[in-house]
Order: structure tokens, then C-alpha cells, then sequence
């Protein structure tokens, strides 16, 4: 398959490394969800070539922490606009690799252009502090210093977004970065390599290295010079990356798994309440961490919202995600749809009912339709891990304290929604709920201004904001004794 790019360039099959664009002697294939059929090949290095990023790195960090934060941010400023003005080719790439709907992958580039906007501009804002002195004479100060080589572990469901998240704020901070993308969607990390080419940003200050996972996590992780490691993806691999770190007390900045609670109240807005399910489930085809995982809904209008969200749902589109009016693109492989098979089966095998969908779908192997389920309980597996699909259980409740206990009962902690018009409850429940980002009468939480991050077992640290530069600084406190 031909990809059709404004700018061809953009397609890359070298890894950008320090000495500029490098291939390996092995290669693997980079395939497109909707046909398995193969879209171009990018290098498998490992960890030779993850030892000599390392070393660049390093050699780069001096002179790049040693800019003005202004000749950083207009470096960064220029990355920017460059993913801007090429924002339509890289949701082409987005979509040929990741399934997403190009309409989809369009807001994904932009998305993730915001964050190298966003610390380009808080670049500039890095202000220590002066403390008055409890000794006479002394002079307290606090610097705030970049970390130093820095590296990330990036996940195919954002392939553009979950770079920049931490690319951005790095390289602002005066860090140097190496990324290693997921092997399932390397070319939009090459490509935005190639935009960082262009923009000017110097050989060495930010790699991206594709190929082994083990092995070049094993090598960044084990490495003394890599400071700081940002992962996002797995609780289980983060938790690998987290105990491979301890030996060398690496700074950690994790977003992990989620198991998002969407809860409607009787006093809900019904119409607000199902669109906000309709983004907070279905966008990505359910294969986002801050997903609704579990849709709550209290008795008196669970019939009702049921009816109208099935008759909303059934609107959604299933197809590739170049076809126009698609809304629903296929799962990231096989084994994802077979994962949300068993979700379902052992929901209906516990009493669940099949409200709509329920099935694979004729578009193809990787397509699931749309589904809802009804008469859905705690004890099912769709209760308890992340589907990660297109499938919205809906469980009844009666009381506020109940939904909040059953929100709650889980090691995650990433996002959580709730719909309600009453106003002391919208204290009650965001006070209440043991997650890192609650969304009131809002199924869209996310954005380059906000702090995006979980508690429990859904991670550390937090991205975006002026909050997410402080993943990449450190503070150091100076006492002067001045007389
Ligand atoms: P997902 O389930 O979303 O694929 P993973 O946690 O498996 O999430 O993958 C997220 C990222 O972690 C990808 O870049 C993947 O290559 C990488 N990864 C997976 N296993 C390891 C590992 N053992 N060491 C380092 N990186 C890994």
C-alpha cells in the first residue's frame, strides 16, 4: 500500500539517531490494522545502538541545557508549527498504522502539537525562587536545572501525542531525550523526528530509536547516565520498567492502566450524558487509558439511558479509518479483539445481556461492532480490567455512597466521569472519587493546559500543564553565606 503524503519524506525507514538517519541490519514490518498488510519496515536495533544513543545524548545535554530558555522555546516553536502545517500527513500515517478514523488522527497531530506550543511557551518560565534567611547574613536560593539525558517508552494508542507529552517538556526544561516508540507505530515517531530535523533541533537532543523493547528498555533502564525514564502503557510493564530502575534510583514519570468509572446520575442531563459515553467510550474504538470502562447508571433512568444511547451508538460507523464517516476503526491486532471476545462472553456467561452488538464485525479481523451490555456486575471481568474495545457495560445503582464504593474498588486510579445537575454533589463526588482526573458533565478531559495523571496503581507524575515541566527539573537549593 502507497501512503499518499503531501510531504513523502515524512515517511521514514531509518531511526534518527545523533549521526542523523540510520538503518540496522534487521527490520520489521510495520502493518496496517484494518488488512495486516504491510506498510513499510524500520530498523530492530538493540542494545549497542541504545548504548551509543545514550553516550550522544549525553554528549548533547551540555550545550543544549546551556541555551537561553528563549533559544529553546523558538526551536520548539518551530517543531510546532512545523507538525502543524503538516498535521494532515501525519494522521495519514497515524491512521495507516494505528487504525484510528483520519478525522480522528487529524485531531491527534494537533493535539499533540499543543504540548510543543504549550512548553515552548513554558520554557520561559522555569523561575527559581529566594528565601528569606533564618541566619543573618545568609543568601537561600533555589535553582531549577534540567535532569539531564532522559528517555521515553511510548504506546501505540496515541502515537504522536504520547511523544510530544514528554518530548516537549523535556527538551524545554534543557533535558535531551531518547524515545522509543511502540513497534506497533514507529512511523509517526520518525516522522516527527523528521519534523525535529527540520526545526533545528540539534543531532543528539532528541533520538528515536525503534526495535527490540527488552532489550532497549533493559539498556536505557540499567544505564547510569539515563536520569529519568517517562513510560506509558501497561500497569505490568510499567511495573517491570519501575523495579529494572531501582538499581539506579531513576526518576519515574508513569502513566499506566486505567479502569475509567462513568457515572450518571437520576438527576442527569440524559442527552449530555450520552454523548459524553458516546467520546468517553467509543473514541479510539475504546482503546484509550482514560476510557469509560464501566458505565454506572442509577436506576431510575438506567432503562431510559440504556434506550438512548443504544439508539446513538447505532450510528457509529465501522470501517478503515480512511473511509470517510467512519467513526469506529479496527483494534491494534488480534489479540486485542480476542480480548474483548472473552470480555463479553464472560460477561454473558455471569447473566449480562447484549443490548447492541456483541459480535465481531464483517469489516474485517480486527473489527468489533460497537456493543452495550446491560444487567452488568462487579464480578465481571469487564468490571475489573481494561477492555480496551469497543464495548460500554452498563451497571445499575441506587445510592450516591454505593457508586462511589463500587467507582472506587479497584488498583486503578486514571480518570473518572459523572453526570449529575446537582451542585453539592458535584463536590461530594469529585471529593470522593480516587482518581487523578475527574470529568463533570464531560466525557473530554484532556488538553495541553491540564495535568494528566493517575493515582494508585494507574502511575507517578503528572504530564502537561506547568506541572509537567517539573518531571524534568530538579530542584537545588543554594545557601549562601554572604556575611
Ligand atoms: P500495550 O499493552 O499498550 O501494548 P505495553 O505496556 O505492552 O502496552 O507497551 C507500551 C510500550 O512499552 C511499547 O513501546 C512497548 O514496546 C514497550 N514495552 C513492552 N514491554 C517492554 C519491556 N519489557 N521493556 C521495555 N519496554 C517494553
Amino acid at each position: 500500500a502507497t501512503l499518499k503524503l503531501t510531504d513523502p519524506e515524512l515517511l521514514r525507514s531509518e531511526c534518527w539517531l545523533a549521526s542523523g538517519w540510520a538503518g540496522a541490519e534487521q527490520s520489521f514490518a510495520v502493518t496496517d490494522p484494518a488488512t495486516g498488510l504491510e506498510i513499510a519496515r524500520v530498523p530492530r536495533m538493540g542494545a549497542a545502538q541504545t548504548e551509543r544513543a545514550i553516550a550522544d545524548a549525553d554528549a548533547a545535554f551540555p550545550a543544549w541545557a546551556a541555551k537561553t530558555a528563549k533559544e529553546r522555546a523558538q526551536i520548539l516553536r518551530r517543531w510546532f508549527d512545523l507538525m502543524t502545517e503538516n498535521a494532515d500527513d501525519l494522521a495519514v500515517l497515524m491512521t495507516a498504522e494505528q487504525g484510528k478514523p483520519l478525522a480522528e488522527a487529524k485531531g491527534e497531530a494537533l493535539y499533540a502539537a499543543s504540548f510543543v506550543e504549550w512548553f515552548s511557551e513554558e520554557a520561559k518560565r522555569v523561575y527559581g525562587e529566594t528565601i528569606p534567611s533564618p541566619i543573618a547574613g545568609n543568601r537561600l536560593m533555589v535553582l531549577r536545572q534540567p535532569i539531564g539525558v532522559t528517555a521515553a517508552i511510548t504506546p501505540w494508542n496515541f502515537p504522536a501525542a504520547m511523544i510530544t507529552r514528554k518530548a516537549a517538556p523535556a527538551l524545554a526544561a534543557g533535558c535531551v531525550m531518547i524515545v522509543k516508540p511502540a513497534e506497533q507505530t514507529p512511523l509517526t515517531a520518525l516522522a516527527l523526528a523528521r519534523l525535529a530535523e527540520m526545526a533545528g533541533i540539534p543531532a543528539g537532543v532528541f533520538q528515536v530509536i525503534t526495535g527490540d523493547a527488552r532489550e532497549i528498555g533493559g539498556v536505557l533502564t540499567k544505564s547510569d547516565l539515563v536520569r529519568k525514564l517517562s513510560f506509558t502503557g501497561s500497569t505490568e510493564v510499567g511495573r517491570i520498567l519501575m523495579e529494572q530502575s531501582a538499581p539506579t534510583i531513576k526518576k519515574l514519570s508513569l502513566e499506566l492502566g486505567g479502569n475509567a468509572p462513568f457515572i450518571v446520575f437520576d438527576d442527569a442531563d440524559l442527552d449530555a450524558a450520552v454523548e459524553g459515553a458516546v467520546i468517553a467510550k467509543y473514541r479510539n474504538a475504546g482503546q484509550t487509558c482514560v476510557c469509560a470502562n464501566r458505565i454506572y447508571v442509577q436506576s431510575g433512568v438506567y432503562d431510559a439511558f440504556a434506550e438512548k444511547l443504544s439508539a446513538r451508538v447505532a450510528q457509529l460507523k465501522v470501517g478503515a479509518g480512511t473511509q470517510a464517516g467512519v467513526t469506529i476503526g479496527p483494534l491494534i491486532d488480534d489479540d486485542a479483539l480476542a480480548k474483548v471476545e472473552t470480555h463479553v462472553e464472560d460477561a454473558l456467561a455471569q447473566g449480562a445481556k447484549v443490548k447492541l452488538g456483541g459480535k465481531r464485525s464483517h469489516e474485517g479481523a480486527t473489527f468489533y461492532e460497537p456493543t452495550i451490555l446491560t444487567g452488568v456486575t462487579q464480578s465481571m471481568r469487564v468490571a475489573r480490567e481494561e477492555t480496551f474495545g469497543p464495548v460500554a457495560p452498563l451497571f445499575r445503582f441506587e445510592t450516591e455512597d454505593e457508586v462511589v464504593a463500587m467507582a472506587n474498588d479497584t488498583e486503578f486510579g486514571l480518570a473518572a466521569y459523572f453526570y449529575t445537575t446537582d451542585a453539592a454533589r458535584v463536590w461530594r463526588v469529585s471529593e470522593s472519587l480516587e482518581y487523578g482526573m475527574v470529568g463533570h458533565n464531560t466525557g473530554l478531559i484532556s488538553n495541553e493546559v491540564a495535568p494528566f495523571g493517575g493515582i494508585k496503581q494507574s502511575g507517578l507524575g503528572r504530564e502537561g500543564s506547568h506541572h509537567g515541566i517539573e518531571e524534568y527539573l530538579e530542584l537545588k537549593y543554594l545557601c549562601s553565606a554572604v556575611g
